[in-house]
């Protein structure tokens, strides 16, 4: 059974590794992606708690903060959303989550977490019932949604008599890397599991992921030895570039091609950065002989905010 898995995708081959692609930028929300996923699950919890507002955090590029404006406006629920002032350029999905009447606040980054705790203690005081969601859906409710995920991944396998020895993906906050190695652990399944890191580096990159991770599996009941866990965690930093948001021509190649090829939008802050990003590591490590299947998650409306510069 299929339920509404999201589709898997064969596309061609880089040296002898045949690429799949699996596209969560088809779940049908809001242009869909990874947020969208985690979003689905974060609104059950609001509604099963009977929360009556919205406070999140993200920048103008932040897919997150499309998907969050757009499912609050559909519920008629307020959304607040505090947004570092660094950054800050006009992006598609800038201009729906304005579209969607969210109340956009812009702060010096060093003032976020003080104007989150500032907004969510005033809506209290008003007699009000917020919801807090972490940026780009971080937290537990944020991995289980790629822990099922990946049990699509599974299914998938099972159901096409094949199996992915490498699954990459962008990781940004690494709350989807860490659903899917939950994942993985929870089912005992030997593969690779490698987060292309769109702006984190190391350690501190990989730690914030170890971290999700632990939580999740406590929260299971699940016994994970740290070696385990480390064993698992491959976070890679040689692709950031100059960091969020920044790239270089090789990257607006990759999605070029891929839109060319395959009639697959990517974008250079993420998907499109992450699949560069594979490209290399599969020659440089000298990868042969596998399937390997790509993650789409999603961002299709900064494929547009790219296209000048394709
Ligand atoms: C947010 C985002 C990511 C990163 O997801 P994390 O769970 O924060 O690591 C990757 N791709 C796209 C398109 C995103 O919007």
């Amino acid at each position: 059974m299929d339920k509404n898995n999201t589709p898997v995708q064969k596309l061609g081959r880089i040296s002898s590794n045949y690429i799949f692609m699996k596209r969560e930028d088809m779940i049908p929300y809001s242009f869909g992606g990874n947020k969208a996923r985690k979003a689905m699950l974060f609104f059950e919890e609001i509604v099963r708690g009977g929360y009556n507002c919205i406070v999140t955090y993200g920048s103008s590029h932040s897919n997150h903060c499309r998907v969050i404006a757009n499912m609050a406006a559909s519920r008629k629920l307020p959304c607040y959303i505090i947004q570092p002032d660094e950054a800050s350029d006009m992006t598609f999905n800038s201009r729906m989550t304005e579209l969607f009447g969210a109340h956009m606040e812009k702060v010096p980054v060093k003032d976020v977490h003080d104007t989150i705790e500032q907004r969510l203690r005033e809506l209290k005081q008003q007699g009000k019932k917020p919801y807090f969601i972490p940026g780009g859906g971080h937290g537990d409710i944020g991995t289980q949604a790629y822990v099922l995920c990946y049990e699509e991944i599974r299914e998938y396998e099972e159901k096409h008599d094949t199996r992915f020895g490498y699954i990459f993906l962008a990781s940004g906050t690494g709350t989807t890397q860490a659903g899917l190695v939950c994942g993985q652990l929870l089912y005992g399944d030997e593969r690779k599991i490698a987060g292309i890191s769109i702006a984190r580096k190391n350690p501190y990159g990989k730690e914030v992921i170890a971290e999700s991770i632990r939580s999740y599996l406590s929260l299971k009941g699940f016994m994970l030895s740290e070696e385990v866990l480390q064993s698992r965690l491959i976070f890679l930093d040689d692709y950031t570039e100059d960091g969020y948001g920044m790239c270089s021509s090789g990257i607006f190649e990759t999605i070029k091609s891929v839109m060319t090829d395959y009639g697959i939008p990517l974008d250079s802050t993420y998907t499109g950065k992450a699949f560069w990003g594979m490209e290399q590591y599969i020659v440089q490590k000298n990868i042969a002989e596998e399937n390997i299947l790509f993650i789409h998650t999603g961002g299709t409306p900064l494929y547009f905010h790219d296209i000048d510069r394709l």
